[in-house]
């Protein structure tokens, strides 16, 4: 007998397969991230269309067969009907599924990155914010992976001598993990200038401090430097993320 597994789940991505199938990339409340096939849902006449679509939150139901999971049941719990509505929150929510989807590739259940998940696209969908507060949006999902992750860097202090940071010369280096003080620098550490307003965004977002982070001003310059780090950081916890993946799959 064939066995149906049901679970909630949050659908963040989709690609068109064959001439009616699709795969959804969807990370479930029971399982973590999983790829489902979905037979013949651009058929017209399918009963699943209605219960399953980017940016929904679904009851799913499938079955797992030899190569892959197939679809059999997706009654829709909540659909964020304003993210399509609006360009800008679209971009961004399918930037956060790629964020998503770049992390996370093997099954494992994580409650809290579904959590993280459900609280960052309810905010996309549900609150007034404007180009600027969508943006730091998805550096706030960001950074909270990261740190769930187990990659969240220091910025309360050196994360070299552990000493108070100087708020005139603050460095950062992705290889020591985080912020770095002027005497600890060396040539080793390949630092990042960064600047205090830059690391105040970054200490409002591990203490999830969400409405603050999303109004408060900083210059131009600081949210250049801001950016750069994130991007830094992100693509240098990816590569150690990967390798610990590829290590673990040899492992099994
Ligand atoms: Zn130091």
């Amino acid at each position: 007998m064939t066995t149906r597994y049901k679970t909630q789940a949050f659908i963040f991505g989709k690609n068109d397969v064959n001439e009616f199938d699709r795969i959804f990339s969807v990370f479930t409340d029971e399982f973590g991230r999983l790829d489902i096939f979905a037979k013949a849902i651009r058929k017209g006449v399918s009963k699943l269309r209605s219960g399953i679509d980017t940016f929904y939150f679904s009851e799913i139901e499938f079955i797992q067969g030899k190569r892959r999971k197939t679809l059999t049941d997706a009654v829709i719990i909540e659909k964020l009907k304003n993210i399509g509505k609006n360009p800008l929150k679209f971009k961004i929510g399918h930037n956060i599924g790629e964020i998503l989807s770049s992390f996370i590739i093997g099954e494992e259940r994580d409650k809290d990155i579904f959590k993280l998940l459900k609280e960052t696209f309810d905010r996309l969908d549900k609150e007034n914010l404007t180009d600027r507060q969508c943006a730091r949006l998805e550096y706030y999902f960001l950074w909270n992976i990261i740190s769930l992750l187990g990659y969240r860097p220091e910025v309360e202090k050196c994360s070299v001598c552990n000493n108070k940071l100087n708020p005139e010369s603050i460095y950062f280096s992705n290889k020591s993990g985080g912020a770095v003080c002027k005497k600890c620098l060396s040539d080793d550490l390949k630092v990042l200038i960064i600047n205090s307003d830059a690391v105040k965004l970054l200490r409002l977002i591990f203490k999830k401090e969400w409405p603050l982070f999303c109004k408060i001003k900083i210059s131009g310059p600081s949210q250049k430097l801001f950016k750069k780090i994130s991007d830094s950081y992100y693509f240098y916890t990816l590569s150690d993320n990967s390798s610990k993946n590829i290590l673990m799959r040899k492992a099994e």
